[in-house]
């Protein structure tokens, strides 16, 4: 059965009770119901609505009132009470009261349709904006109500300080509010009027605004005598009247009441208003005819024994009812506890109906004592006047309002409800967020956007965010604008090919499939077109970010035209250099041919003249002679070296040595040395001293030569050692450990790094005393670097010193292989030349071509000349030679052109190769390798000795494969 069916019997139930129908009846009797005048649409609507269910007060006597008796149904009693009986009949339809809903409950379910009609409710500003209100049926004015004996209280201007009970829903609350907002004085909200009264009565408050009707005979029922009607109030009556928030059944409830005769009228009001003592209105109090009613109930047992069952039934439920909404209210208490946020009502006197715990702990209080408490009496007066203007504004505007302040070092985001209360001020829900730590970390985010801004805006690269889709700009910095020279109005919203800023469209998808395969792009160099035109180089460098809600693509672009046209300048001048390089290089090449060729003539000559009958001073002479030319050879290959060198042309062999041969070849080729000084040359080998060793022997020979013929020249008595030992420990590699060591002067330690300069000698005067260049130690320096060695020495004046020179045991890990040489010219001589052969001599200069006639001189040879290329290739035509020496500078042709020409010609008609000897003035080791290449045997180096080039010759002619025979 549905709750308005239920009470709908329950009503019919109580309109049989005699003290309800008691004055009722005799009207009804006396008085025939008429027809109401209704109009379509209101028989329409009450046809619709057979049950109306009426909101009733209570406490409000003679007005209104509910008297619960237990076991038995409550019951609805007063003036409206009549009047609704009285125009029941009229309707035709159940009015059921709502005893289970508080009154004030009730004005808030005619808002949602849960009430439809109440029966007596005051009229008030408040109340029409959602009910639709009779004219009244009762009007009297309001009256204040004090204690005597009390605080002297006899108009409102003594309010100040003192407490007034009120009822929060009725209407004098909301003119108290309206009209005396700063009266001062504090509030004690009561039930009704009855426990208003009753508040004043006991001391509870001190004052009570109420109907003077309802005041007086509550005053008598109550027994009141310490209270008293202090004043009248200038307010509007106290107008009592039914009420709809249907307008129609507003207008039917009207035309109901208008029907009620006026003497059934005059009857009720005299019933529930007569003043005297006696009177024959029902006495609420005492209820009269209890026996009446119990006589009743007795005539109704027969079916009675089924509603009470019924009634039992129903209150079980409500108690199951009851513990579950308790366990609801606990639930809501506990979800209200669970949050952060500080959660209260409040009354509309701002004072505290419910506030859950951290609401209560930001007060420092528990919350059972923040109940009642006005709640800006305990915040700071500042905070509380602001807050008490918001409260305000949301009861005038019956809207939410959300703000944000600081109280107590926090800062709080507060929102406002009104919570809508028929008839009087709404009250509040507040709602506030702790909000000082999140707006800490957003003042953090903030600032820390802000420096990212800013470095976005004055970093010196170009900076800009682009969509990835679209390539549009969505943000550049300044940087930006300065390169390409727009400014960033004319670049947002535009793409790089809207602005012409490629140089070539196919960079857009390098770009994308750069970032596809690697998610970024790093460095990729990238031309650009700049608004003036002017193109610039650049390193792109981009990584796709999300930003302004969507995928964008941050590129930073670095400005290399200036890096890349000082590039471009160092690589001209260092091709120029090279050039130039190549230039001296050339140079010193022909200088040495050009002063050695003479040079060569001269030595030969000197080696010729040698052999010829002189005096005893045509002798000295002739060793003054020689040993003035081969210093000045000695100069300049030293010169041809270090410009070899320089010049990055030092190309170092890659052949397998015997290290103690090499150094006890350079022990036996200063022998003499040493033995025309008298000092003792010996050979030191480390137990450990390896036999075998990978790189170039001529080169490490070269370098022990220089250490030990200085060794020897420094060292006037004593003696000079060379060591070998294996050094693993020192280097990374083993190394090959040479050291020299002499007992001469020694070097002051300030030269010890010096004299390894081109150019240095310790002093002067040494070059008067010794002789030298201060080249040796610089070339050999230079020889052990591009071997992946080094030089040092230790040494003392005074004390001797020794030089000591590492190089890698095995050179091919640290170069590749080179070629090897052609055959060594120092190869040990063979035998003589022992029978006749034919030999072709190719050479240019008439000295030289004097110089072999003077070697060869007696030789079993028939030696034939060719001066220039063409006479060399036409001898070779016309007749056939065991052997050839090569000039390689001829007037017409290169003597390697020549060869080559030989060995192709020779290839063509199928005969022997003819063995060629180049004998070249270029001292540079390339050149052997260019004249193996062409197809010679042989290189000789000038200046050439008659022993060196005989020994040469005689292998020559020897690896022909011509039979040794002896000489004739
Ligand atoms: P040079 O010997 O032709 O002058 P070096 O470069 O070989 O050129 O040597 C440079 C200088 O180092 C020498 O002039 C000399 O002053 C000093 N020097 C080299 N070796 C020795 C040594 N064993 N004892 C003393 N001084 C030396």
């Amino acid at each position: 059965m549905t709750r308005p069916g239920r009470f709908c019997r329950l009503w019919l139930l109580l309109l049989w009770l005699p003290v309800w129908s008691a004055g009722a009846k005799a009207a009804l009797a006396t008085t025939p119901a008429p027809i109401l005048d209704l109009t379509a649409a209101e028989r329409r609507f009450l046809a619709d609505h057979p049950t109306l269910r009426v909101g009733v007060g209570s406490g409000q006597p003679p007005f209104q009132t509910i008297i619960r008796t237990p076991g038995a149904a409550p019951r609805y009693v007063g003036l409206s009470a009549d009047m609704l009986d009285a125009i029941a009949p009229l309707l035709g339809v159940a009015l059921v009261p709502a005893f289970d809903v508080t009154f004030t409950r009730a004005l808030e379910l005619s808002q949602t349709g849960g009430i439809d009609m109440f029966a007596g409710i005051t009229d008030t500003p408040g109340r029409r904006a959602f009910l639709h209100m009779t004219r009244p049926y009762a009007s009297h004015p309001y009256v204040m109500v004090t204690r005597q004996g009390g605080h002297d209280v006899r108009s409102m201007a003594d309010l100040g300080g003192k407490v007034i009970a009120v009822s929060p829903t009725f209407y004098a609350y909301e003119r108290l509010q309206l009209e005396y907002p700063d009266l001062g004085a504090r509030f004690d909200f009561e039930k009704n009027a009855l426990d208003t009264m009753a508040a004043v009565a006991n001391g509870q408050a001190d004052a009570c605004f109420l109907n003077i009707v309802a005041a007086t005979s509550i005053i008598r029922d109550q027994g009141h005598d310490n209270l008293r009607v202090t004043a009248v109030m200038s307010w509007p009556n106290n107008d009592i009247c039914m009420a709809s928030q249907h307008p129609l059944l507003a207008s039917i409830l009207q035309k109901a009441l208008d029907a009620i005769p006026p003497d059934r009228k005059r009857a009720m009001t005299a019933t529930w208003f007569a003043g005297s003592p006696g009177t024959s209105r029902p006495s609420i109090s005492q209820p009269r005819l209890l026996a009446g009613a119990a006589a009743a109930l007795a005539v109704l047992a027969a079916a009675g024994w089924w509603w009470r069952r019924r009634l039992r039934a129903e209150a079980a439920r409500r108690k199951a009812m009851e513990i579950d909404l308790g366990g609801h209210k606990e639930m809501l208490e506990a979800v209200l506890n669970a949050t952060s946020d500080a959660i209260l009502v409040l009354d509309d006197t701002y004072h505290v109906v419910m506030i859950n715990n951290t609401g209560a702990e930001r007060f420092g209080l528990k919350a059972e004592a923040m109940l009642g408490r006005g709640v800006l009496e305990l915040i700071d007066a500042p905070v509380a006047a602001a807050r008490r203007e918001r409260y305000r504004q949301v009861q005038a505007a019956g809207q939410p309002v959300r703000f944000t302040d600081q109280r107590a070092g926090r800062v709080y985001d507060n929102t406002i409800y009104p919570i809508p209360a028929a008839g009087g001020r709404p009250r509040l829900a507040i709602y506030a967020r702790d909000i000082t730590e999140q707006l800490a970390a957003d003042v953090a985010v903030r600032e820390s956007q802000e420096r990212l801004a800013t470095i976005f805006r004055l970093a010196p690269v170009v900076v800009s965010i682009t969509s990835l889709t679209e390539g549009r700009y969505l943000d550049v910095n300044e940087a930006f604008c300065a390169l390409t020279g727009f400014s960033p109005e004319a670049v947002i919203g535009r793409s790089n090919q809207e602005l012409g800023l490629w140089l070539n469209l196919a960079d857009r998808d390098r770009i994308f499939r750069a970032i596809e395969r690697d998610g970024l792009v790093r460095n990729l160099e990238l031309s650009l077109r700049m608004r003036d035109g002017r193109l610039v180089t650049t390193l792109l460098s981009c990584t796709p970010i999300e930003a302004y809600g969507q995928p964008c693509l941050l590129s930073i672009v670095v400005d290399i035209t200036g890096r890349k046209s000082m590039e471009e300048a160092l690589r001209l001048a260092k091709e120029s250099a090279e050039t130039a390089n190549q230039a001296k290089s050339r140079f010193l090449s022909t200088m040495s041919h050009e002063i050695r060729t003479p040079m060569n003539t001269i030595l030969g000559m000197v080696d010729v003249l040698r052999g010829t009958p002189l005096s005893e001073r045509q002798q000295d002479f002739l060793r003054t002679l020689e040993v003035a030319g081969e210093s000045l050879m000695a100069l300049l290959s030293d010169i041809l070296e270090l410009s070899k060198i320089e010049s990055g042309s030092l190309q170092l062999a890659q052949s397998p040595y015997d290290p103690v041969e090499v150094l006890n070849h350079t022990a036996a080729l200063l022998a003499p040395q040493a033995e025309a000084k008298h000092l003792a040359l010996r050979v030191e080998l480390a137990p450990d001293a390896p036999r075998q060793a990978h790189g170039d022997p001529d080169r490490i020979r070269q370098i022990l030569v220089n250490l030990a013929g200085n060794a020897i020249k420094f060292t006037s008595h004593g003696e000079v050692c060379l060591r070998l030992d294996l050094s693993p420990a020192h280097f990374a590699r083993e190394h090959l450990l040479f050291s020299v060591s002499d007992t001469g002067i020694g070097i002051p330690p300030e030269k010890h790094q010096t004299i390894f300069q081109p150019f240095t000698q310790v002093d002067s005067s040494t070059t008067r005393s010794y002789g030298g260049t201060g080249l040796g130690l610089a070339i050999s320096t230079f020889l052990a670097d591009g071997m992946g060695g080094r030089l040092w020495l230790d040494s003392a004046p005074g004390q001797g010193s020794t030089f000591y020179c590492a190089v890698p045991r095995d050179c091919r890990l640290r170069r590749d292989q080179e070629k090897t040489d052609l055959p060594d010219s120092n190869a040990p001589t063979p035998p003589p030349l022992a029978r006749h052969h034919s030999l072709l001599v190719v050479e240019d200069s008439e000295p030289n071509r004097n110089l072999y006639d003077a070697f060869l001189e007696g030789l079993p040879l028939a030696v034939r000349y060719a001066v220039t290329g063409a006479q060399a290739l036409e001898c070779i035509e016309s007749g056939s030679f065991d052997a050839v020496i090569m000039d390689i500078q001829l007037p017409d042709l290169d003597g390697l052109t020549v060869i080559q020409e030989i060995r192709r010609r020779e290839a063509a008609y199928g005969r022997p190769a003819t063995p060629i000897m180049v004998v070249t003035a270029y001292a540079f080791r390339e050149d052997s390798g260019r004249a193996e290449a062409a197809g010679a045997d042989v290189l000789l180096t000038k200046p050439i000795q008659k022993s060196r080039f005989l020994a040469a010759l005689g292998r020559l002619l020897d690896d022909s494969g011509t039979p040794a025979a002896p000489e004739a």
